[in-house]
């Protein structure tokens, strides 16, 4: 351990996304030592693939919106398993967090009268998205990262963690809960390129590592997202909240194959577009919820309407939230009606001008144009669900970010709590910087706190080491590309859009024996620069954040959000009232019961008034 490079900070981002960004900002600007710590370059970042806009309830096209109707929104489309507390200070706070945005360089769209425009999405009452075209997330970065850079935050690229140092000698997860032991202490990582190991002493660290969606076959994520952060939490003791709710985007691409997942931006239908099956019906009005009856419209001309004059129309049922939309395709596709390569039609060519759709909608044009030679202007799109974002992540404090373990904090998609069972549309990008922001000031003010640290030990640091190197020790084993693919498969047939019992158990035999094939994974060649080898050390990830939605979803025996059972297809209110958290109790997942924190009820009476 003496030869490993070693560096000290107070406060340690891991993730260089909105919301790592962000919180490195926070963290520097409250007198840190900041160190930020990615897996790719910086500004690969996942965030850079956000397409459509940050929610925030500026009321610059609707004066009327508000931080309540957002807050409202926000809950709705969550289900009502958000926890409140976080879908306030959302709403409340996401206008300044953009507007900071612009303060700093970035360069939103604008309304006729120079203020920053606002698109309208799925499941938002008003046009509320502050958007770039239909890039609105290498704006978001672009700026911060410049920031980064200017406040000279140090940043450590192409480098993965891999393991969080603890204090104590706890090793279970519920020891280091139940004890003062378990604060953090520091975290263990590898150059990508030269596959040598980095030490970093921290006493906190932020994970805002993003996503899980490299575990399911069909995807609009990035080969980044697996799950590092949400598997480190729960090593480290933190339990994970609402795993069981994935989100399918409606929208991906279906055709050809190679490009089968890439996310089609729910914009095109905020910008007119409609989707059709095969009889070329605007299928939507037939799946139109009772929940959402009496905002939608059920006749074409009323739909249509709503683009010209929002104030006397109902919303377009191609706009109900993603989960609905996603269920109606899935239906649409199982009856037979859809398009010839297992989608349905997503149609803007027949509704708008050519000009206004290269104009609002450049990228997908030039997508749909380079890999799939479709002309969107000139013909439908093919689209399916797609496995987009996983509104399940590390349990946290909603004001600080913090989680059960000391030192140890969570911002981002890996943070779980303000999206409940449900994410609308572009209130992703506004909690990045809304939660970033709090994940990094509060760090900040606890490292300046904490005692100052023993330092992680040579034993530790040894294990970790091992640890890392085990895939080398074995010979003759499993290649890791083959264990991803038949996790993919599981995850893609039995943990899908809809599911059953039946399904699920068998899903977790499934994952139970991909583990065991996962512990004898060997690698070939040596530690420079070794997909192989940095794919077997995501695996391990992969297969316990699985399992953990696996566990989740068979548990919940209702149909909510992003999560639809076949054998329990009605909503049932006695889970409205309860979330389930997942822990690692030894090499398995344990899933526990816990009632909604309660909502005051000033806040309570925005839901009865309407
Ligand atoms: P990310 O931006 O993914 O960053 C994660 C970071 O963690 C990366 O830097 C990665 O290298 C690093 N990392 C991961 N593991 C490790 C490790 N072990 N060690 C070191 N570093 C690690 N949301 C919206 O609100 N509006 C939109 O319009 C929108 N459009 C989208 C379009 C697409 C195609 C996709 C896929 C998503 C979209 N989303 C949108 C969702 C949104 O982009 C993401 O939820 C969000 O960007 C996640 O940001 P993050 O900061 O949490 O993580």
């Amino acid at each position: 351990p003496s030869s490993i490079e070693r560096h000290s900070y107070d406060v340690l981002i891991v993730g260089a996304g909105g919301a790592g960004l962000r919180a490195a900002i926070a963290a520097h600007e409250a007198g840190a030592r900041v160190a930020v710590i990615c897996k790719s370059l910086l500004g690969k970042a996942h965030t850079v693939m956000a397409e459509g806009g940050i929610a925030a309830a500026m009321a610059n096209v609707w004066p009327e919106d508000g931080w309540q109707v957002h807050f409202r929104d926000t809950m709705r489309g969550g289900k009502m398993l958000n926890h409140w507390r976080m879908a306030q200070l959302h709403a409340q706070e996401a206008p300044d967090r953009v507007q900071e945005l612009e303060e700093w360089g970035a360069l939103f769209d604008r309304t006729a009268d120079g203020l920053i425009s606002q698109r309208d999405f799925g499941g938002h009452r008003y046009a509320r998205l502050a958007h770039v075209g239909d890039r609105t997330g290498l704006e978001l970065i672009r700026t911060l990262q410049q920031r980064t850079v200017a406040l000279g935050i140090d940043v450590y690229m192409e480098c993965t963690v891999t393991k969080l140092f603890q204090s104590g000698q706890a090793t279970s997860s519920a020891e280091k809960r139940a004890s003062a032991d378990g604060r953090i202490t520091g975290a263990f990582a590898y150059w990508r390129e030269s596959g040598r190991f980095v030490v970093f002493d921290a006493p906190t660290v932020v994970l805002a590592t993003g996503g899980i969606g490299k575990s399911y076959k069909v995807t609009s994520n990035s080969w980044e997202y697996t799950g590092d952060g949400h598997a480190l939490a729960l090593q480290a003791g933190a339990s994970l909240v609402n795993m069981e709710f994935v989100q399918f985007h409606p929208t991906g691409m279906v055709w050809p194959p190679s490009v089968k997942g890439i996310l089609v931006t729910e914009s095109v239908r905020g910008d007119g577009g409609v989707l059709r099956n095969s009889e070329g019906r605007r299928f939507m009005f037939d799946y139109i919820p009772e929940f959402f009856k009496a905002e939608t419209a059920d006749t074409e001309e009323e739909a249509d309407g709503w683009y010209e004059d929002k104030a006397k129309h109902r919303r377009p049922p191609e706009l109900l939230p993603r989960d609905e939309v996603a269920r109606a395709i899935n239906s649409e596709v199982k009856a037979g009606r859809g398009s010839p390569h297992g989608g349905v039609f997503l149609d803007i060519a027949s509704r708008r001008s050519v000009e206004y759709i290269q104009r609002r909608l450049p990228s997908m044009y030039h997508q749909f144009k380079e890999l799939a030679d479709v002309d969107i202007t000139a013909e439908p799109m093919e689209v399916g669900p797609t496995c987009h974002y996983v509104m399940g992540g590390v349990a946290v404090d909603p004001d600080t970010g913090e989680s059960a373990i000391p030192g140890l904090y969570a911002a981002g998609e890996v943070a779980g709590g303000m999206h409940g069972a449900n994410r609308l549309g572009g209130n992703s990008l506004s909690d990045l910087l809304v939660f970033g922001k709090r994940a990094g000031a509060a760090a900040a003010e606890a490292a300046t706190r904490a005692e100052p640290a023993a330092g992680v030990s040579d034993d530790d640091v040894r294990a970790a080491a091992e640890a890392a190197l085990a895939p080398f020790e074995r010979q003759g084993g499993e290649n890791a590309y083959t264990v991803q693919q038949d996790l993919q498969d599981v995850m893609h047939n039995l943990v899908g859009i809809i599911r059953t019992a039946d399904e699920m158990e068998k899903a977790l035999q499934d994952l139970g024996k991909l583990r065991e094939r996962a512990q004898q994974i060997s690698v070939e060649g040596h530690r420079q620069y070794n997909p192989g080898w940095h794919l077997s050390l995501d695996l391990a990830n992969m297969l316990r954040v699985s399992e953990c939605i696996a566990r989740a979803a068979l548990e919940r025996t209702e149909s909510r959000g992003g999560h639809t059972r076949d054998d329990f297809p009605a909503t049932d209110d006695s889970w409205g009232a309860v979330n389930l958290h997942c822990t690692l109790d030894g090499e398995s997942i344990a899933v526990r019961r816990e009632p909604l924190p309660t909502m005051p009820d000033d806040l309570r009476q925005l839901f009865e008034e309407k």
